[in-house]
């Protein structure tokens, strides 16, 4: 239901109380599914914007501020820093029409430091996003917090700067599983789900049948690497296979998040 009280509620703001399937902003699209990879890894991200770009669609790919430094040391059996690309790489997959968005400064867990040391791991983040992103501005940005992990206090935080948060779904979904589509243009908390430390292609075809065969809404998975790249891989011939499905399915929309934001806010 969160979908149709959606569209009465912005039907009434028009005052033009229009029947659902001539509602004029939807194109009838009742199910929105984004995709949303984490950490940037150099060969994965390549390969997963090539398999998006092959079906017409934009890759959402989240990276993190320092994953280049020769510093950066976080979880290493993860995110091995030799794989993670560069922003010379995120400046060329950008430049060819996909999003890239800000996973943080250095992939702590905000929840785990001092509130006041993990601000400043917002600000270092989106400053250094500003600087070496071409056209990126922060005002349009979604943030991802690292392993899904935020509290209010640093969600609220972060939304005085960018356009919308995104943490772990069980925070602030808890069953309910999707996000209602935006009606307006206010900032957003977003609310993702994924499946690791394995492959994660069966979850993902359960999470993604049950979401088709619901009334609609907004669903955000957070997937990682291909393959043998990142906690949870989903497997190239996979996610090749379900874009040219979800492709062909008319009432559902397949885009990055800050795309989704333009477009239905
Ligand atoms: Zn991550």
């Amino acid at each position: 239901m969160i979908n149709r009280r959606n569209f009465l509620k912005k039907s009434i703001a028009l005052g033009t109380g229009a029947a659902l399937s001539r509602f004029p902003f939807s194109e009838n699209k009742t199910h929105i599914l984004t995709l949303s990879f984490d950490d940037g890894f150099k060969k994965s991200f390549y390969r997963i914007a090539e398999i998006h770009e092959n079906y017409g669609l934009k890759a959402c790919l989240n990276v993190i501020a320092t994953g280049h430094f020769k510093s950066f040391n976080t979880d290493p059996q993860w995110m091995p820093r030799e794989i993670l690309g560069n922003f010379d790489d995120w400046n060329t997959l950008k430049q060819r029409g996909h999003e890239i968005m800000p996973h943080t400064w250095k992939h702590l867990n905000l929840t785990q430091i001092p509130v006041k040391k993990a601000k400043r791991n917002i600000d270092k983040c989106l400053a250094y996003f500003e600087k070496h992103l071409e056209g990126y501005s922060s005002e349009n940005a979604v943030y991802n917090f690292a392993y899904n992990a935020s509290t209010t206090e640093l969600e609220d935080y972060a939304m005085q700067k960018v356009k919308a948060v995104r943490t772990g779904g069980w925070l602030l979904l808890k069953d309910k599983k999707v996000n209602p589509i935006p009606v307006n243009d206010a900032s957003q908390r977003l609310g993702c789900w994924g499946y690791g430390p394995g492959f994660c292609d069966n979850y993902t075809e359960q999470e993604v049948n049950t979401f088709l065969q619901s009334e609609g809404g907004w669903l955000i998975l957070n997937l990682h690497g291909l393959d043998n790249e990142g906690w949870g891989p989903v497997s190239t011939g996979y996610l090749d296979g379900l874009l040219k499905r979800l492709t062909k399915i008319e009432h559902l929309d397949v885009m990055p998040t800050g795309e989704v934001l333009r477009k239905w806010s």
